[in-house]
């Protein structure tokens, strides 16, 4: 057989598609049904008909085969955890009474009963909920919404396969529910999950799939030969049963390693792979196991993480690699495209030159379909747009954006020095204590306060020329007044001026500096409702002028406690990002580090004695391979000190993270130097603390007392007590009083409630000391 001829059965095919809507129409349903305004009814109207625009768009756009179940109302894990029937015992009742209201439930908690916790999707920016299990989890088939969306998709006559999260991954995924022992392994579950995933494969064959695709991304992480085995006996298990569909495996966000063999062997019909220049060790992996003889292999070529255009010419040849070691080679984005914004073309406000660089979902979906097409019926069908792709990479390489001499001589001159405090941690604790006076157990928070909606409408209206910037300035002025206002009143000791002029915190910085680009429509989904822009770091970075120096020395001059400086560190500002590929991500890191330093030093001399640099992406880009993580280490701290290291000793320099689970970055954040950090841990309670004290952290922390994520107020007797368990691990010299993370998200009623809580905790406990 000539590869030709297996290239004609070539299809176009992506796992996943952004959720939101053109116009973020899901994220306004969904809020809108919180708030009571739209029905259940109607919440679901709009999510069936966002579905049904996608699967029409992707059908036209030329894709052989849509995903169905890749939709969520707010997280794929959480609706995993629905199919699977594995509700926590807590959220039960709520989900019996109502399953839509108790979805929310557990996804957002109430004032009685806590969320799931939430976790990185992997190496992503996307956050899911983590599921709960225990000896006890008695797991049940729920297979009614993939079902219906199956159906849904089926009904406009579409070629459509089901997406689901696959069982090694939801339980790798998952941790011990509340009340179970720490070392509880979910996996011990396998056995009991399996039928349960058997039957809801079999209710999708019976409702006509012939294919269904179980995500594994788990499998690209290193695993124990245990995990591979329960793998192996996972996929030996679903391939056994004769009422399944034909089992599409899928890996994506890096190379599959020890797990493609396994996979392989499989008696599943087919694998999709990323091989996209981070996983290309897949390909010679793929060889040396002799192919997917008798498989369809699903060829991630398309990245679905960044938003560069592809060099079509270079998958062209993967893809023509790919040809000799399966029976049918099918072309895909890498991962699901929910983690780049919809549509490029939207997109006026980036020159036109630059738009031709950029490929979003709508632009990658046309790549996937150009590819196969090139694949299966010879590049001669697509002369034109391998041409058209040709001149958006050379403009690209030449553009003089992406090369600034200035730039690259300051980065060429960075030294060792550069990167270190000048006086050892001792010595700097002693002067910032003598000047800014702190008592025991100091309270602060971690920057922003309640982002409202008359802020919104303040940027709205300056964006849309209904105001100047002197109006916009004096709103902005008015809030970091109220803001200040407030935590005088209510007794803080560190205090912010509350972030008001900030969209967010990534994209405030990124529009500011040169080399940046910002998308007015780029919205990614980060949690729940929660969307993104993140920014483009499209060329050589600088920093034109000051950025936030005029709010905090406005702040600071309203007050006479000590004002924190505000600034997102540069690991953040890349991993929140879409960072170029076309140089090593140290490179940028170390561009973004040397802007930021002229900003720590321009805040320093206005009278600045305290500068927080959030870093709370520094463990969500940590490589899923542990063989990785060094050098990412290496240059990631080495980013964070040089842009703290130039400042005097007496300036305290905080740092913030969150969403993480930190035991394997301590050293990490160790190598950062920094004088105080305030870390996420509230839902996991105070487990951070521990980690600092085990691995012998020297330095001041403040391990979280209110978990922003959810609208409940924590009351004062419950946070005192998770103080003092952290001063079981933290000496109380060098324990810190604050909230998980900015307040941004949440409301003033519960924002001035827990506050007053947090305070009233931080003195109840001072007063045992
Ligand atoms: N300073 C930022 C804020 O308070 C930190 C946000 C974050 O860690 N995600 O909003
Ligand atoms: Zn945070």
């Amino acid at each position: 057989m000539t590869s030709m001829s297996r290239a004609a059965h070539t299809r176009a095919t992506v796992y996943g598609y952004p959720r939101q809507g053109p116009d973020r129409e899901l994220k306004k349903a969904v809020e809108g049904y919180w708030k009571g305004r739209v029905s259940a009814d109607a919440l679901r109207a709009t999510a069936a008909g966002l579905r049904r625009t996608t699967w029409q768009q992707l059908a036209d756009a030329g894709l052989d085969e849509v995903p169905t179940g890749d939709f969520s109302y707010y997280d794929h894990v959480l609706d995993t955890t629905v199919m699977l029937g594995a509700i926590p015992t807590r959220h039960r009742e709520a989900v019996a009474a109502d399953p839509l209201a108790g979805y929310f439930a557990m996804a957002r908690g109430t004032q009685d009963v806590a969320p799931l916790e939430m976790t990185k999707w992997f190496d992503t920016n996307y956050h899911c909920m983590v599921p709960e299990l225990g000896p006890d989890t008695v797991f049940a088939a729920d297979s009614a919404r993939q079902v219906a969306e199956l159906r849904e998709a089926l009904a406009l006559g579409l070629a459509a396969r089901p997406v689901l999260v696959g069982p090694l991954t939801y339980l790798l995924l998952a941790k011990p529910a509340p009340g179970v022992a720490g070392d509880f392994d979910p996996l011990t579950l396998l056995d009991r999950v399996l039928p349960v995933y058997g039957e809801i494969l079999a209710a999708l064959r019976a409702a006509g799939a012939e294919w269904v695709q179980l995500d594994e991304p788990a499998l690209v992480q290193d695993r124990t030969a245990a995990e591979l085995n329960a793998a192996a006996h996972a996929y030996r298990e679903l391939g056994a049963r004769a009422d399944r569909p034909r089992l599409l495996v899928a890996s994506y966000f890096d190379r599959l390693g020890e797990a493609l063999p396994v996979l392989a062997k499989a008696p599943v019909e087919g694998l999709a792979l990323d091989f996209t220049e981070g996983a290309a060790a897949n390909l010679d992996a793929l060889a040396a196991v002799g192919g997917l003889p008798g498989k369809r292999l699903v060829a991630g070529v398309v990245n679905g993480r960044n938003i560069w255009v592809d060099d079509l010419q270079r998958s062209l040849t993967t893809l023509g690699t790919l040809l000799g070691l399966a029976d049918r080679v099918d072309v895909s984005a890498s991962c699901s495209l929910l983690h780049v914004p919809l549509d490029a073309a939207v997109e006026r406000d980036i020159e036109p030159q630059i738009l031709r660089w950029l490929a979003f979902a709508r632009q990658k979906t046309t790549e996937v379909v150009t590819l196969a097409r090139g694949l299966a019926h010879g590049t001669g069908t697509i002369t034109a747009e391998l041409a058209a792709n040709r001149a958006d990479l050379a403009s690209r390489a030449h553009s003089p954006i992406t090369r600034d001499t200035a730039v690259r001589a300051r980065t060429a001159a960075v030294t060792e020095a550069d990167a270190r405090r000048r006086q050892p941690y001792a010595e700097r604790a002693a002067a910032q204590r003598a000047r800014l006076g702190l008592p025991l157990l100091p309270t602060t928070t971690i920057g922003s306060f309640p982002q409202t909606g008359e802020l919104r409408t303040a940027r709205a209206d300056l964006r849309a020329g209904r105001i100047g910037t002197a109006g916009y300035e004096e709103r902005i002025e008015a809030e970091i007044r109220e803001v200040i206002s407030f935590q005088e009143k209510t007794g803080l000791d560190v205090l912010v001026h509350g972030e008001p002029e900030r969209n967010d915190m990534v994209q405030y910085f990124a529009e500011q500096l040169t080399g940046c680009l910002a998308t007015r429509h780029g919205w990614v989904q980060s949690y729940g409702t929660r969307y993104v822009r993140p920014p483009i770091l499209a060329g050589d970075i600088s920093r034109p002028a000051p950025m936030t120096v005029r709010w905090t020395t406005y702040a600071q001059s309203l007050t006479d406690r000590p004002v924190k400086g505000m600034l997102t560190g540069p690991v953040t500002m890349l991993a929140w990002s879409f960072v170029r590929d076309d140089q090593p991500p140290a490179e940028t890191a170390r561009q973004v580090a040397l802007a930021l330093r002229e900003e720590v030093g321009d805040l320093e001399e206005a009278g600045t004695s305290v500068i927080q640099v959030d870093e709370p992406a520094l463990r969500e880009t940590l490589p899923l391979r542990a063989a990785d993580r060094a050098a990412y280490l290496a240059w990631a701290t080495e980013a964070f000190r040089l842009t703290t290291g130039g400042v005097r000793p007496d300036t305290q320099i905080h740092t913030h993270m969150c969403y993480a689970e930190f035991g394997d970055v301590v050293q990490a954040i160790d190598d950062l130097d920094a004088d105080v950090i305030s870390l996420e841990a509230a839902r996991s309670p105070m487990q951070v603390a521990r980690e600092l004290a085990a691995h012998g952290y020297p330095r001041e922390a403040g391990p979280g007392v209110y978990d922003v994520h959810s609208p409940r107020v924590p009351g004062a007797p419950e946070t005192a007590a998770l103080l003092r368990t952290g001063l079981r691990a933290v000496p109380a010299e060098r324990l810190w009083v604050n909230p998980d993370c900015g307040l941004k998200t949440r409301g003033w009623p519960e924002t001035r409630a827990s506050l007053e809580n947090l305070v009233a905790a931080a003195r109840a406990v001072r007063a045992e000391l």
